[in-house]
């Protein structure tokens, strides 16, 4: 690869050239910028680009590296999702609600990653308040998918994966409350992993569902994900949920053969909802893993089947909590005219969020009302109880769960505006990870009508190691990750 190839190599490239002295931190992030420049217009993947600061970054990294001082990521450009607070930069949640919100502090992620020396490029569009899954809710427009710019991205993390699929971010963070990174991944042909629920710091994150978010990584390998995620992984005395498990270096046991290991696919996402043409590619994926000496094994999740409902139920009891902070007078937006406080409220929340946000909060607060707390909040929590026995059962018999991302590939911007239910299915396969806390990443696994999919890999709780290897041993047989959208090569 020569320089004019910058924006197309792994994070993992980028750093070995810097070790090498074959490039300077500057000359990639500058090369970054220049694209961002060039295509955001058409993509609309960013909502803050940090330009001079990150300038300013590389020229101190560059003199890091001389020292011989690099830390493990040192001087490497990167994007964050417009949901981790940064410290003095704008961040909004793509919500009219935080259009003006500038956090005095840095998430744990932001934090972790400044620490070993990665460089902030800007802070990526997404649906409000990450509720959505085609990037269309959000306050600053929809992003469009690099493959075509007709079609939506996919969502929440819209902006991270399109960013990172056509060469505006070597990587980028992304949140996953139902499948936020691993739906947008594969529609956009990067890799997306969400780890295990407590695996990273959620402290900084703005809440959606603090029982379901998780945040985690768009890259453009497996290899890169171990690498960002070995940096950012393990306890934070900020989030009491954050788990004090022993981090790996998960970089480390990417090598090993998966030979012997079990791979399960679920009887059920096999069945319905999902496209025969999808299938179809699917099969020639798992096929290459069996290759490769991994045993395929059928389970049977009675279950999972439950999962969207269930999610629905659950993410918005927890959304109309979490965003009753949101009332003008410590956060964001606040109404001008109003003639007492509860006009007040009722005008700043009207004004501030948009009608997804609404409908989420709406439900709800319905499903934690008196009366019907027990017939739907009660009941969604014990469904959720026998998902998770179904994945515990389950990862008795194999290591790894492997199956489809989504139904279809990208679709259409608006195709499924008007229709909430629709767009809630696009999530079907990836909800059941989130239910039961687990790990899972999506990568790219063929296409459909000239479109990316992804193969989803499901892990046991702090199994990160296994779907990474996994992961890192198909992209050693296959280059499905390293095809990139014909408008910008
Ligand atoms: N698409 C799902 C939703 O709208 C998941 C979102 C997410 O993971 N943040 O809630």
């Amino acid at each position: 690869m020569t320089t004019s190839d910058i924006h197309r190599m792994t994070l993992s490239q980028l750093k070995r050239n810097l070790e090498a002295k074959n490039l300077s931190s500057r000359e990639i992030t500058e090369s970054f910028l220049k694209r961002i420049s060039e295509t955001n217009k058409s993509l609309n993947a960013f909502i803050t680009i940090t330009e001079d600061l990150a300038i300013s970054h590389s020229v101190e990294a560059d003199e890091i590296i001389a020292k011989g001082k690099a830390k493990s990521l040192t001087g490497l450009p990167f994007a964050h999702k417009d949901l981790f607070c940064t410290d003095g930069i704008l961040t909004t949640c793509a919500s009219k609600m935080l259009s003006n919100f500038v956090p005095p502090y840095d998430a744990t992620v932001v934090k972790r990653l400044k620490d070993a020396g990665i460089i902030m490029i800007g802070k990526t569009n997404m649906d409000e308040f990450a509720m959505g899954s085609s990037n269309e809710t959000s306050y600053y427009g929809n992003v469009s998918n690099p493959w075509n710019l007709d079609l939506s991205p996919g969502g929440s993390s819209g902006g991270s994966a399109a960013a990172v699929a056509a060469g505006l971010a070597p990587a980028a963070t992304g949140t996953d409350t139902g499948g936020s990174i691993r739906q947008p991944a594969a529609l956009t042909g990067v890799t997306g992993i969400k780890p295990t629920y407590g695996r990273v710091s959620r402290y900084g994150m703005i809440a959606f569902a603090s029982s379901l978010d998780q945040g985690g990584f768009f890259t453009k390998s497996s290899e890169d994900a171990a690498l960002l995620l070995t940096e950012v992984a393990g306890l934070d005395e900020f989030d009491s949920t954050s788990s004090a498990e022993p981090v790996p270096d998960y970089t480390a046991s990417i090598n090993n053969s998966i030979k012997g290991i079990k791979i399960g696919l679920i009887k059920q996402h096999f069945e319905e909802g999902l496209d025969e043409a999808n299938k179809k590619v699917l099969e020639e994926a798992l096929k290459a893993l069996g290759s490769q000496g991994a045993e395929i094994i059928e389970i049977d999740m009675p279950n999972i089947g439950l999962s969207v409902p269930t999610y629905y139920v659950v993410a918005s009891a927890e959304c109309s909590s979490n965003l009753s902070r949101y009332d003008g007078i410590r956060f964001g937006h606040r109404a001008e005219n109003f003639n007492d406080l509860t006009d007040f409220y009722s005008k700043t929340r009207g004004e501030g969020f948009g009608s997804e946000v609404k409908r989420r909060i709406m439900t709800g607060t319905y499903v934690l009302s008196a009366g019907y707390y027990d017939a739907y909040y009660l009941k969604a929590q014990k469904v959720r109880q026998l998902i998770s026995e179904d994945f515990k059962n389950a990862f008795e018999k194999v290591n790894v769960i492997a199956g489809p991302t989504t139904p279809s590939p990208a679709f259409p911007l608006g195709a499924k505006m008007d229709d909430p239910i629709e767009m809630y299915l696009n999530d079907i396969f990836t909800i059941g990870a989130n239910l039961a806390g687990l790990p899972a990443m999506s990568i790219p696994c063929g296409f459909v009508n000239d479109l990316p999919i992804g193969l989803q890999l499901i892990g046991k709780h702090f199994g990160e190691e296994s779907i990474l290897q996994c992961g890192h041993q198909y992209q050693q047989i296959t280059d499905w990750h390293q095809q990139v959208p014909e408008d910008f090569k």
